[in-house]
């Protein structure tokens, strides 16, 4: 389905604007993170972060001091800096009928000041007003025009995040010229949405907001950003809605139970069932017996319990006569999830088998031929379960262990193997009910809210690493006592290198205390590697476990009952969450250091007194969304979950909901997206980059 022409402008290189050079070109392909060349739609896309507004015009005297003013200024004489004394400024005095101002130009090198301010002549000047030893000043003016030119000068004039060597006076160039090729789109928007508010088009929208006449023009509350707001989110919504329907448009199986396995599972645990692990169960089967393909997301905490659930609706597809496949993010994780769940199954009389990449070819022809014939009911594994050569005789349902590890894009190559498979999503990160909509479309949920019985509060203390001397006293005295201790090191953002290296500092100089006792895992090392080194903290022959974030999902050691987070102030509320519930999984009480280096920010010291009041991980979802903003609550980056450019949830959040039932209804009435309309709507599936969903709709 070829991209509708309207929108051929929007995707031209911005190296065809004039002044764009391979120079600026370069620059900006990094700067909008392009693919190959930035195009305009990226320029557009990139919203005014504020605005200057230059709109005051009451002379001198009623220039405000700390605020933009323009004024018509008679250029008086100029005061260059005395010879040899280049740090001194250049000063120009200038006067209107209300009074004096001195112009400041620091640096000024060459008589271009003179040339642009002559004295005795008039100019249109406009800048930031200051005040020096009593006299108003403008330094380093934004504006100087002449008198004729005056229209030329933006009174109202946005301002951009950028980057170093880019100006705003560049970009507005650029977003200017951008404007001026940008064609009337066809409206996808319905008509009833667009009078309900008094929307403008989508054109109108974009120009308001690069090129406001006013500041409500270009502000966040005002029409022109609530319509694109919205935009985005109808975008986001009917990709969203699209996925689904082809992941539950193949007709599902009614399924119906012997309620023989799933009762052998449950008398092989070694406990009783939570009443949120119960529910979620009946909610499971219920979709698992009608009709419909299942799409639910189970949401808990970590901790909460989600494997057994899984474990229970792969059971009750078993009985169906069915496979199931568990899908997760790593092969340290789907190892671990085997381990777990093996003795269960072998109990319950169900074939288990974990499929990875590195077997060996006769280990793994085995492992294919049992899934092929059916032998093997529950096969984990990573992605490369959905990979070619992999054959089901018979998969009944996905279970997908996301720990916001995995992205739409991902659920999709799962959607060929599994036409008819029913989908369960787990997820440990406690997502906010508008955001389930957001990022996950109309999935059912069902939520696990409450801990297994028995589970102790973890006791959770901020300390600073100056006390580095006491920590290790505290900890030996913990070890001797019979306890294993984790100790995460900094995240370095920028580099996996660099993560390794304050990982091994960190072991080295424990090693000296503890010796033997103390070992290293990082995300360098191979799979083998660090699954060896797993499994002799696991097997309680290791005591203390240096790591990076790999340890962050998953890793279960009840034994394990100490977390210290090294440099806590450099992670995200989301990230210490998960990494302190690596601990406080036994029924020993277990504590949780957070040691941070000073100086700590305000937003990081509010994260820290958030973990250590609170391990509801709700609230804490909640805290995150209030610290950071909704784009970045899923860790975008990791996730490959679309982040939101235009909207912002704070100000936008509540067209959420009708971007979800205006999504549905175009669809309903036309789901090919045919004719005019549908045209239309697929543009605004372009310009939101979110194509990868159309050719969905071909096949759907
Ligand atoms: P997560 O939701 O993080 O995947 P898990 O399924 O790994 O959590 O469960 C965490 C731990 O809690 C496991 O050791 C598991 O055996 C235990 N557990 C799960 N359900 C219960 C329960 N109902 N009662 C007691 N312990 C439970
Ligand atoms: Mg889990």
């Amino acid at each position: 389905m070829a991209r509708p022409s309207a929108l051929d402008p929007l995707f031209r290189s911005l190296r065809s604007i004039k002044g764009v050079g391979p120079q600026l070109g370069a620059l900006l392909d990094r700067f909008f993170g392009a693919e190959g060349e930035a195009i305009a739609l990226d320029l557009l896309m990139h919203m005014p972060s504020g605005l200057v507004d230059r709109r005051r015009m009451e002379g001198v005297a009623g220039a405000i001091v700390g605020q933009t003013a323009t004024l018509r200024l008679h250029i008086d004489n100029h005061l260059p800096p005395p010879r040899g004394r280049a740090n001194q400024p250049h000063r120009i005095w200038a006067h209107d009928e209300t009074g004096e101002i001195q112009l400041v130009y620091f640096k000024s090198h060459g008589n271009w000041v003179e040339k642009l301010l002559p004295e005795g002549e008039e100019r249109f000047v406009s800048g930031t007003v200051g005040i020096f030893n009593g006299i108003k000043q403008i330094t380093h003016p934004d504006y100087v025009v002449d008198v004729a030119d005056f229209e030329t000068m933006p009174l109202v004039e946005p301002v951009y995040p950028l980057t170093h060597g880019l100006t705003t006076k560049a970009l507005t160039k650029l977003v200017r010229a951008t404007l001026e090729t940008l064609p009337d789109l066809p409206e996808w928007i319905v008509a009833e949405r667009l009078q309900q508010f008094g929307w403008p088009s989508f054109r109108e929208a974009m120009t308001k907001v690069h090129a406001p006449a006013e500041p409500a023009d270009s502000e966040l509350w005002g029409p022109a950003r609530m319509r694109l707001a919205y935009d985005e989110y109808l975008a986001g919504q009917l990709a969203l809605l699209i996925v689904r329907s082809t992941l539950v448009s193949a007709r599902g199986i009614a399924r119906s139970f012997t309620g023989e396995i799933t009762a052998r599972v449950e008398a092989a645990l070694p406990f009783a069932l939570t009443g949120g692990q119960q529910l979620a169960i009946d909610h499971i089967r219920d979709d698992l017996a009608s009709p419909t393909r299942m799409s639910r997301l189970l949401q808990g905490d970590v901790g909460a319990g989600k494997t057994v659930v899984a474990l229970m609706a792969m059971a009750a597809v078993a009985e169906s006569g069915a496979q199931s496949a568990l899908m997760s993010p790593t092969e340290l994780l789907a190892a671990q999830h085997f381990r777990t769940l093996k003795p269960l199954a072998d109990a319950a009389g169900l074939g288990i088998a974990l499929l990875t990449g590195k077997q060996p070819a006769a280990e793994r022809r085995a492992i294919l031929a049992g899934i092929a014939s059916g032998e093997t009911t529950i096969v984990v594994g990573t992605h490369a379960l959905f990979q070619s050569g992999v054959e089901f005789q018979n998969l009944g349902l996905t279970v997908v262990d996301e720990q916001h590890r995995f992205g739409v894009a991902q659920r999709l190559a799962l959607s060929d193997k599994g036409k008819h498979a029913d989908l369960l999503v787990m997820t440990a990160t406690p997502i906010p009910r508008t955001l389930v909509l957001t990022h996950f479309g109309d999935m059912a949920v069902s939520i696990l809210s409450e801990k297994p019985r028995g589970r102790q509060p973890i006791d959770t203390a901020v300390l600073s690493i100056n006390e580095y001397d006491r920590v290790i006293a505290r900890l030996q005295a913990r070890i001797a006592e019979g306890a294993q201790a984790f100790w995460v090191t900094p995240l370095v953002e920028e580099s996996e290198a660099l993560d390794v290296m304050s990982a091994e500092d960190r072991f080295a100089e424990l090693k000296r205390v503890f010796g033997d006792q103390v070992a290293l895992v990082h995300g360098r090392m191979s799979a083998a590697a660090k699954q060896e080194t797993m499994d002799r903290f696991q097997r309680n022959e290791v005591k203390i476990l240096v790591a990076t974030t790999v340890i962050e999902v998953g890793v279960d050691v009840p034994n394990a009952t100490i977390m210290i987070i090294e440099h806590a102030e450099r992670f995200g509320l989301a990230q210490l969450h998960q990494l302190r519930g690596r601990v406080g999984r036994g029924s020993q009480r277990s504590a949780c250091l957070l040691l941070y280096k000073e100086p700590l920010s305000e937003n990081a010291q509010a994260r820290l007194q958030t973990i250590k009041e609170t391990e509801d991980g709700f609230v804490i979802a909640e805290r995150d969304l209030e610290l950071r903003g909704q784009g970045d609550l899923l860790g975008t980056r990791q996730s490959g979950m679309p982040g939101y450019h235009l909207a912002v949830a704070d100000v936008h959040r509540h067209l959420l909901e009708y971007a979800n039932g205006d999504a549905k209804a175009i669809l309903a009435a036309n789901p090919g997206l045919t004719g005019a309309h549908g045209e239309a709507v697929r543009g605004l599936l372009y310009l939101f980059r979110k194509d990868l969903a159309l050719p969905l709709i071909r096949a759907g």
